[in-house]
């Protein structure tokens, strides 16, 4: 019998905020895989800040347009195989979209090691959070033992491993979070030295005030204002490190740090950006010490999990509304294991 397939539309490209209206959920025949192909059952699905700058136009992939299937990475497993590289039951990873089942060839899919469960470490711990945190900081900031690392949106999914990698590595990590409740969470749970809140501190003094000799790694998550805040407090020979720009993804107004590029060539700065699947040949290394530290018990993985296929939409404006809590993701439907 084909299964019925529920998909989640972008139904218009917003202008200004993302809101519900932009979706309509469709229900039509499941998709069969064709000779090479294999149907994936959607598991979960990453609810990322990268959703909504698809949208924009085009970034490091073509834009998201209003008709299409809204674009997603998930965690699937394999319900109908005509390839010889994936069989049913194997679990797999790639962009499955905002639906129930897809098909794709199987060179597009990655097979996920057996065993590893929950599931939701896939996309947390050892997924694209992690990776991109580690990367992000040990490739690009390239952090010594005794630095002064700051990190933005650091109650978030790659902010939270941002600090506590630092910190596992012997550097000071300071946060910058949305709320009160959040900062103490980001100092008392997760092990930072401290956090900054953005809505009721002023960014710029309290950063100079917790990183008097300087700031030696910035990790950037936010872009706008609190980008030219931390540009101001760098320290001598520091490194930005620019993974994203959410304050810029959710609205038509623009804002862009001043002070460049004086800062840059008085400081000697080095500001670069990067993007997670930079460093596939680290992926290895990065997986194995992520897994090692949370082993340890150095290393907390909060995930934010919202359950149903129909909370996407609202998960994801809540995510850029500051709603999450370590990695936001859907459960579309239970692990069969
Ligand atoms: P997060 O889990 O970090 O959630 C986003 C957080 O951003 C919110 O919880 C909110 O927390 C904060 N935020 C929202 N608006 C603003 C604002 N105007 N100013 C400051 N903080 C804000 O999301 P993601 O992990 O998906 O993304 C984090 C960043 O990492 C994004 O910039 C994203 O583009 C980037 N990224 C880059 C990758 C790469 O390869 N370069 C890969 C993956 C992600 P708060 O309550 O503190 O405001």
């Amino acid at each position: 019998m084909t299964e019925q397939n529920r998909q989640v539309f972008l139904v218009e490209r917003p202008t200004g905020k993302l809101e519900e209206r932009h979706y309509e959920m469709r229900t039509s025949d499941a998709p069969e895989p064709l000779d090479g192909q294999v149907q994936v059952r959607t598991l979960l699905i990453s609810l990322d800040a990268a959703n909504r700058a698809w949208m924009q136009g085009e970034t490091y992939r073509k834009a998201m347009g209003a008709g299409e299937v809204m674009d997603g990475y998930g965690i699937g497993m394999v319900t109908a195989s005509k390839s010889d590289k994936l069989a049913v039951g194997d679990v797999v990873g790639g962009v499955t979209g905002w639906q129930d089942y897809s098909v794709h060839k199987a060179h597009h899919l990655q097979k996920m090691p057996a065993g590893i469960r929950p599931l939701s470490h896939l996309i947390s711990l050892y997924g694209i959070a992690g990776k991109t945190a580690y990367h992000g900081l040990i490739q690009v900031g390239q952090p010594k033992k005794g630095e002064t690392v700051l990190v933005s949106a650091a109650a978030g999914s790659v902010g939270m491993f941002v600090g506590q990698i630092a910190k596992n590595l012997g550097c000071k990590a300071i946060g910058i979070a949305g709320g009160l409740e959040k900062c103490a969470w980001v100092t008392d749970t997760l092990g930072f030295d401290a956090c900054i809140d953005y809505k009721g501190e002023h960014v710029r003094k309290r950063i100079a005030e917790l990183a008097p000799d300087g700031v030696d790694i910035y990790f950037d998550n936010v872009g706008g204002d609190i980008l030219e805040a931390a540009l101001f407090n760098m320290a001598m020979k520091g490194r930005i490190v620019c993974c994203g720009a959410i304050s810029q993804y959710d609205t038509t107004e623009m804002t862009s740090p001043r002070g460049l590029p004086g800062v840059i060539v008085f400081k000697r700065l080095r500001m670069e950006g990067f993007i997670v699947m930079d460093f596939p040949d680290k992926d290895a290394e990065a997986e194995r010490d992520m897994g090692k530290w949370f082993q340890e018990g150095k290393l907390i993985v909060q995930e934010d999990i919202v359950d149903g296929l129909e909370s996407a939409p609202k998960g994801l404006i809540g995510l850029l509304a500051g709603d999450n809590r370590g990695k936001r993701m859907v459960r579309v439907a239970p692990d069969p294991a």
